[in-house]
């Protein structure tokens, strides 16, 4: 049995050093992994620091399956980048919602866009794959809306959250993936800090890394909703 955090999350993203963190990282997947086996699961959302995630998992277990959740408004690189990712790893399960939507929602409702093109195949995935553990990219010094999370999460019932990279800088994101020679999304290339839909991500250059997301809304710099909502629904609820 894996229990929830409450840890002094600033104390140990200032404390540790590169190789503290790689270590407690893997530490924290392969507890995960001895009690959840092959209900853990990684999200895979095809940015660095999923990809970071998902090389530490493959290090606990080539086992490890994971999912991605993808959009119809994902740029052609990400959509290059995961054709790429799922002929690599064929464990690795696509999800996304091909439903009607009105035109144009990521300007007017972006929340009930993200809600149904993000959100429902995420719940989708946890459902189908039967996950009691999902692990995620999530971490705590990525902008504003990321502060208050724990490396172990219990959100939903009967579903544990486990963030592994909570406390990395992003720095130490690139020094990871560039130490193991892991592929990255080519947007990167291009500038981008963090990655999501073509048209609610711009290339940002303040502090927070997740500035040049939903740019122009309300909902500028925060979350679509997978580490916000709950992610098991009693029946009947609807997103
Ligand atoms: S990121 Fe934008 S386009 Fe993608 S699901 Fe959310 S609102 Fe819709």
């Amino acid at each position: 049995m894996l229990e929830a955090t409450q840890e002094d999350v600033k104390a140990l993203v200032e404390g540790l050093n590169f190789k503290e963190k790689v270590e407690r990282s893997l530490s924290l997947i392969e507890r995960a992994y001895k009690v959840y086996a092959d209900t853990l699961v990684v999200a895979n959302s095809l940015g660095k620091d999923s990809v970071a995630v998902w090389h530490l998992a493959k290090r606990v277990s080539p086992r490890i399956r994971g999912f991605i959740v993808t959009t119809r408004f994902k740029p052609p690189e990400t959509k290059q980048f995961m054709t790429e990712e799922v002929a690599r790893y064929p464990e690795l399960k696509v999800y996304s919602n091909d439903v009607e939507i009105p035109e144009r929602l990521y300007e007017t409702d972006p929340n009930r866009c993200c809600d149904i093109l993000k959100v429902e195949p995420t719940r989708r995935a946890i459902e189908e794959m039967k996950v009691k553990c999902w692990v995620t990219g999530l971490r705590c010094t990525e902008g504003r809306t990321r502060v208050e999370f724990q490396e172990i999460e219990q959100r939903d019932e009967g579903l544990l959250k486990l963030n592994p990279i909570l406390i990395w800088y992003e720095r130490e994101v690139w020094e990871y993936l560039a130490l193991h020679k892991v592929d990255v999304n080519p947007l990167y290339k291009q500038g981008y800090r963090s990655l999501g839909c073509g048209p609610c991500t711009k290339i940002s250059t303040g502090v927070d890394e997740r500035a040049g997301r939903w740019v122009g809304t309300s909902k500028v710099g925060g979350e679509c909703g997978i580490h916000t909502r709950p992610l098991k629904l009693v029946e009947g609820a609807g997103i």
